[in-house]
């Protein structure tokens, strides 16, 4: 098995107490067999909270958020108490991975770091240089061209440019097929709703943003979104990861040209989709 990472994963680093959306708040955190087993024998008066702080729903074992739905391990200036008192080894697979993502292409497989972190999101922006990845074994650099020819999917369609079609119609098919998705929470609903009611006022002014922006950003983002969905090609097929990648591209340009925030952008619609299976599947069936 050969592991591909994106180059810039060396770079990564968790923003800890600087993350404005901390992934340790508003996600169910599901603890593993092995960790629960862990807890179980920890000693002192954090072990018993730990205890304390786990429940289970149909064999499913998993961290009882606070109210405002935070991790209860979660320290105010966003640090991780597990970590602190007993060190990394202690910590669920969950949160040991996140925002780590793993898929399996034949003998490949794709790693590199989920869009819904803003450390990624800010790793992918912060180059305008074409992506590249890193082959794990040897560090061979590869560009994206050459890692579908490395996958075997040299000869296919699969087109590593992103090009914008901004007409109205498209652009209201991109918000009605996220309106249909399942929300996240209220605030994304409602502001479906803010681009449905106003899409006639957006055109131009995701027009005029797109005309402002660094292709080259956007064609890293939408190779980006290629690479960590290319493992649904044998399901989905060629034309629609095309399509779901370029929707996805076009809808974070809609966002960006409202907001002004590339990265809060992607971030959010990443949060909203790509973790989310049954939303991603719909979008990729809907294309
Ligand atoms: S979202 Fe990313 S940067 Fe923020 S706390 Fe989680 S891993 Fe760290």
């Amino acid at each position: 098995m050969i592991t591909i990472w994106p180059a810039f994963y060396e770079s990564f680093a968790c923003k800890a107490e600087d993350c404005r959306h901390s992934c340790c708040k508003g996600w169910e955190i599901d603890i593993d067999y092995a960790s629960v087993a862990l807890y179980q024998g920890l000693d002192g008066k954090l072990g018993n909270e730990i205890r304390n702080s786990i429940s289970t729903e149909s064999g499913v074992y998993s961290f009882r958020l606070t109210e405002d739905e935070r991790c209860p391990f979660l320290r105010q200036d966003g640090l991780c108490r597990i970590i602190l008192e007993y060190g990394d080894d202690y910590i669920c697979d969950i949160c040991a991975m996140h925002p780590r993502f793993f898929s399996i292409i034949g003998d490949f497989e794709l790693a590199g770091f989920g869009l819904s972190c803003e450390k990624s999101c800010e790793l992918l922006l912060e180059s305008v240089e074409e992506l590249s990845f890193e082959l794990e074994e040897t560090g061979k650099r590869i560009s994206f061209g050459e890692l579908i020819d490395e996958l075997g999917l040299g000869d296919s369609m699969l087109s590593d440019t992103f090009e914008a079609e901004l007409e109205p119609d498209y652009l209201k098919r991109i918000i009605n097929s996220l309106a249909d998705t399942e929300p996240i929470d209220d605030a994304w609903t409602n502001h479906i709703e803010f681009l449905k009611v106003n899409i006639d006022k957006l055109y131009k002014k995701t027009a005029d943003f797109y005309s402002r922006c660094d292709k080259r950003q956007l064609n890293r983002l939408y190779q980006y979104i290629l690479y960590r969905h290319m493992q649904r090609i044998e399901e989905y097929g060629i034309d629609s990861l095309l399509s779901f990648a370029r929707g996805a591209v076009t809808f974070i340009i809609i966002e960006a040209a409202v907001s002004g925030n590339m990265e809060e952008s992607i971030r959010r619609w990443s949060e909203q989709i790509e973790y989310s299976v049954e939303n991603t599947e719909k979008l990729l069936i809907a294309e």
